[in-house]
Parts: structure tokens; C-alpha cells; sequence
């Protein structure tokens, strides 16, 4: 019953049950509007939560469950100065065609997963992305370039020394090693700068031989 109908037939009865029926009605009324309120409440948390869903998956890649280019992008541009200054790597895993020529496509895949992985716990807090293929940005905070190269050339040596296997025939992988090229990001340098410099030094560690880090 309406509150409304409830006013009008309460009119004709005594006060005491006519103020009664008016209050029982307001309770159910109000009863009614918190459990529409609490529905509301939860389709919003669940939106909410879908959303953040969302939003991580674009900004992960899939294979490997690092962060992906556009998390790169923006936690670029949302460079903040006074947790600089910022050095930028870029890794790339040495001779990786070679993994997947002899192991195949599904040996690769697990391989570049468990390097991109041993680079991310090596790294942390710094943010690792895979970049693309198979290869990983960098993004560092507060360290010097030295101290920066130092830290990438800690995390080629222990990847250096992990000693992968195919899971499905037992046979050793060999040695799997990367090369990185590490610079200094400038103030309000725009992303494409960094990087062209980055990628002109893991050339020269590549021509230089591989299995190392080419600061500058
Ligand atoms: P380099 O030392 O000069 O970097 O040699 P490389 O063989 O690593 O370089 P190249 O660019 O010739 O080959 C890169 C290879 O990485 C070829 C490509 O198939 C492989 N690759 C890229 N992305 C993936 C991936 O998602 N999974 C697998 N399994 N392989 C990938
Ligand atoms: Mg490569
Ligand atoms: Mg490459």
C-alpha cells in the first residue's frame, strides 16, 4: 500500500491505529529503498571492479603477464622529477631465432616468459615492459647512468646463468643471454629520443659481441 492510500483510508480510523499504519507503511518504504539502495551499491562495485579489470588487461601482455608498451607510455609521461633522475634500457634476448628454430615456437614462448619474469624480479621497483618480440623496456628511477648499467648488468648475469631445459625432451637449451643498451633519460625528453639512443647502444652490444650492457 502506498503511503499515500494508507493516509486516505487511515482517515477513517481511530488516531492511534491511523498513526500506526502511516508508520508501518513509512518503515516498509524506507526498507524498500535500502535494499534498492544495496543493489545499486553492488552493481556499482561490480562495474567498478570490471573496469579496473579492464584496464589492467590493456595495459599487460598476455604471454609473458608483464606490462606491456602502454603501461611504458604512461608511466613515461607521468615521469615525476623528484624520484628522478630516469635511465631507460632496452633488452633484447640474444639470437632468440635460434631458440625457436631448434625448440620451436612453444619452447621460445616459455623461455621469453621466464626472462622477461627473472627481469622483473631482478629489476624491481623499476618498471620492466615487454616492448615487443623479444624484447624488454626499462624504465629507472633515481639512479644514476652507472648505477643503472650496473643493476642491468647484474640482471644479465643471472640470466646469463640460468640453465633452461626443454620441458618435453629433457634437453638443455644452452646459455640464453640478452643485450641491453642504458641511457640517460634528459628532462621533458620525449620517449622516441630515449629510446633511439637506447636502441643505437644495444646495436653496438650486439656488434660487440652480445651477453652484455652498452651505457651512454
Ligand atoms: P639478435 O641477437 O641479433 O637479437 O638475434 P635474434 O635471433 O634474437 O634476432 P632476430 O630479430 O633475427 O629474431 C628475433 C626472433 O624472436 C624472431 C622471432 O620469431 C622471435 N620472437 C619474437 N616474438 C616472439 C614470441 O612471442 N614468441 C617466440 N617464441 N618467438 C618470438
Ligand atoms: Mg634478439
Ligand atoms: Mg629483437
Amino acid at each position: 500500500m502506498t503511503w499515500q492510500r494508507a493516509r486516505r483510508r487511515s482517515r477513517s480510523l481511530p488516531n492511534w491505529t491511523r498513526s500506526r499504519e502511516i508508520t508501518s507503511s513509512m518503515i516498509a518504504r524506507i526498507h524498500d529503498s535500502e535494499v534498492r539502495l544495496a543493489l545499486a551499491t553492488a552493481e556499482t562495485d561490480a562495474l567498478r571492479s570490471k573496469l579496473a579489470e579492464a584496464r589492467d588487461t590493456a595495459r599487460r601482455d598476455v604471454l609473458t603477464g608483464l606490462p606491456n608498451r602502454r603501461a611504458f607510455e604512461e608511466a613515461y609521461a607521468a615521469r615525476d622529477a623528484k624520484a628522478g633522475p630516469y635511465c631507460l634500457a632496452v633488452c633484447d634476448i640474444d639470437r632468440f631465432k635460434r631458440v625457436n628454430d631448434i625448440h620451436g615456437h612453444s619452447v621460445g614462448d616459455r623461455v621469453l616468459t621466464a626472462i622477461g619474469q627473472a627481469m622483473a624480479a631482478e629489476c624491481a621497483p623499476h618498471l620492466v615492459v615487454r616492448h615487443g618480440g623479444e624484447e624488454f623496456a626499462v624504465l629507472l628511477a633515481g639512479l644514476s647512468l652507472s648505477d643503472a648499467a650496473a643493476l642491468l648488468d647484474s640482471v644479465r648475469a643471472v640470466v646469463a646463468a640460468k640453465r633452461f631445459r626443454n620441458r618435453e625432451t629433457d634437453t638443455p637449451l644452452g646459455t640464453i643471454t640478452f643485450s641491453a643498451g642504458v641511457t640517460a633519460i634528459h628532462a621533458a625528453e620525449p620517449a622516441e629520443a630515449a629510446f633511439l639512443r637506447a636502441d643505437r647502444l644495444l646495436y653496438a652490444a650486439k656488434e660487440h659481441g652480445r651477453d652484455q650492457i652498452c651505457a651512454g
